[in-house]
């Protein structure tokens, strides 16, 4: 930067005189990378963390070996420090992590100012899943050793994530069977001599691309035989349509209206500090039935399940409560009754319905709108939680009755069904009566639903980069591998700050 002299206002002789950029030169710098970033910044945190865990599993399949050819091979705990301090700073490209390797000072700490090239980061992200469960279980095991995590009570929820597809990509079988032929014919042509030159890694790109895109047709059409619908029942179309480009896409509910190809993400968060302890990403578009294998992978990755866990209305059903039972685990959430009132019934007068019925617990009968009694038959049906009582009035007296035109359909005689919870569901009613169960409940939307905003608006998981929902999976549990690392530097690092290396 030089000088410049600019005349001074009328009347004065003086002129200014001003700094002026020169772009024309080159300059060398000299970089203290340890002083980058400052002592307590959360880079340092998380590297220091991923240096405490085995990364076994991450080096078992690296092959560039001290004394052959060949180049050395990027350090796992490198990219994993990468992509952890990439997703809590809102990061997901490969592309970007790259180029802020390259500007970024927290990056340039991370990689000692090396450039990361970013299929490397690309492809890491998903091709270590085995390996990548059990860094999320080891980081769990650390902050479960150091407190924040008792697994006390454990909040569970669902949240859609939308998937990488389009709602144009769905296609019926025709068309995929049509797509599949032409992909398959593109493979073909790619292994004929006469093709136009490219390059080799522009070929086995190519290959890659068009071999990858036969197996999503495959699957598409594997999806679509099976059944496997993926538009919402009330939208459904006579023949059901799978997306071409992410089979395992579901239309789902949007939060804001309207519906949209996506997955559904499923957390456990530990209530004591918020950490999340479960993910799992489901086609499911509702949560029923999810809680039970939600816990399992929580038992999978602590060792134990939880003491309580609370959840909203969608999954409280009678399955679920017999579930939770089994496994002692404590469930809270919205009461279910079981149904008095049978459906209204094709051919009888609404004023003779179930209503008009008057049970009699002490004799368990009914009492029908004439007065005679339905006496019990037996039970009926028992599907999980709920046992049906049927009940049914003499012949006789309905035969003779000059109601049964209104009362009996065809030509038998009145019967009706009184269901009943099994014990098991009954307690859980009855708790969740309770002025206390109430209370624990309330807790749920603050806890159960902080994970859910936080991987929305600041990490930016509102849609996957990746497909299928394998790679979905891994790229959930890389974000809330970045939330829990946030609250832990937030709990332990920034409070024990002797914790930071000098
Ligand atoms: S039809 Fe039978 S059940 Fe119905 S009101 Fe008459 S007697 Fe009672």
């Amino acid at each position: 930067m030089g000088t410049k002299r600019q005349p001074g206002p009328e009347g004065i002789n003086k002129g200014l005189r001003l700094k002026c950029v020169n772009r024309q030169q080159m300059i060398l710098r000299a970089v203290d990378v340890e002083k980058l970033i400052e002592a307590d910044h959360a880079a340092r945190a998380i590297w220091e963390l991923v240096g405490r865990l085995d990364l076994s599993g991450f080096t078992a399949e690296i092959e560039s070996v001290e004394g052959e050819a060949g180049r050395p091979a990027y350090d796992p705990r490198l990219l994993i420090s990468l992509w952890i301090y990439a997703y809590s700073e809102g990061v997901s490209s490969a592309r970007e992590v790259g180029r802020r390797c390259e500007y970024h000072p927290a990056y340039q700490w991370l990689t000692g100012c090396e450039g990361v090239n970013h299929h490397s980061l690309s492809d890491f992200r998903v091709e270590h899943q085995a390996a990548l469960d059990e860094l999320f279980a080891q980081v769990l095991g650390v902050l479960s050793a150091e407190g924040p995590i008792t697994l006390e009570r454990v909040m569970h929820d669902g949240t859609k994530v939308k998937a990488l597809a389009s709602g144009k990509s769905f296609r019926r079988e025709p068309t995929l069977r049509e797509h599949l032929e032409q992909a398959r014919e593109r493979v073909r042509e790619m292994g004929d001599p006469r093709q136009e030159e490219v390059s080799a890694r522009q070929a086995k790109a190519q290959e890659r691309a068009a071999r990858e895109r036969v197996e999503r047709l495959e699957r598409a059409l594997d999806e679509v035989q099976k059944g496997q619908v993926a538009e919402p029942r009330r939208k459904r179309r006579k023949e059901p349509r799978v997306s071409e480009t992410e089979p395992e896409a579901r239309f789902m509910k949007q939060s804001g209206g309207g519906y949209a190809p996506c997955h559904n993400l499923q957390i456990s968060t530990d209530a004591a500090h918020a950490l999340i302890v479960g993910v799992s990403v489901t086609p499911s578009a509702n949560d029923e039935g999810q809680l039970p294998p939600a816990l399992e992978e929580v038992k999978r990755n602590l060792g134990r399940l939880p003491q309580q866990v609370v959840v909203d209305a969608g999954f409280t059903t009678k399955e679920t409560i017999l579930a939770m039972a089994e496994r002692q685990v404590e469930l809270i959430g919205p009461r279910m009754e079981a149904s008095e009132r049978s459906r209204p019934r094709r051919g009888i007068d609404p004023a003779f319905a179930h209503a008009a019925f008057v049970y009699d617990a002490t004799r368990d009968t009914y009492l029908c709108p004439a007065g005679h009694e339905l006496t019990h038959q037996g039970t009926r049906r028992h599907q999980a939680g709920v046992l049906y009582h049927a009940y049914q009035a003499a012949a006789s007296e309905c035969w003779g009755c000059a109601y049964r035109p209104q009362c009996c359909r065809g030509a038998g005689t009145r019967h009706i069904l009184r269901s009943e919870n099994v014990p098991v569901v009954a307690a859980f009613v009855e708790k969740m009566r309770t002025a206390a169960a109430q209370a624990i409940y309330r807790l749920r939307a603050a806890v159960a639903e902080f994970p859910h905003a936080w991987l929305k608006a600041k990490i930016g998981l509102r849609q996957f980069r990746v497909r299928g929902l394998k790679k979905a999976r891994c790229e959930a549990l890389w974000a809330c591998l970045a939330y829990n690392l946030a609250q832990w530097v937030r709990l332990r690092w920034r409070v024990h700050p002797a914790a930071a290396p000098a």
